[in-house]
């Protein structure tokens, strides 16, 4: 699945899909999510899929640059400077937290 659009909001991050369903990622949530090599190996990374809240250190997160990767990715640079990151168009549309898409896992 490909983005159609891919724009900047308040919240976040929103991606309009080609078949017509949108997203919208909390700052929060992308970086919780960050599938990088070294925050994929945290336990409750590995365990919830979400880093926990602790390791943000209370700071707020917000996104700085959102960075197409070829065709397939975005790479996004948070406010904490993480960038490492590299989120798949797949990966990105599974992680969804709208209403439909969660209660459809
Ligand atoms: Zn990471
Ligand atoms: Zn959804």
């Amino acid at each position: 699945m490909q983005p159609q659009a891919i724009n900047r909001v308040d919240a976040g991050i929103q991606i309009d899909w080609q078949d017509g369903h949108r997203s919208v990622y909390p700052a929060e949530l992308l970086r919780r999510a960050c599938p990088c090599a070294v925050c994929k190996e945290i336990p409750e990374r590995v365990a919830t899929g979400l880093l926990p809240l602790s390791s943000l250190l209370g700071q707020k997160i917000d996104i700085l640059k959102a960075q197409p990767m070829g065709w397939y990715a975005l790479q996004f640079t948070f406010t904490d400077r993480h960038e490492t990151g590299i989120y798949a168009y797949e990966f990105l549309r599974q992680i969804c937290p709208c209403e439909i898409c969660r209660s459809a896992h």
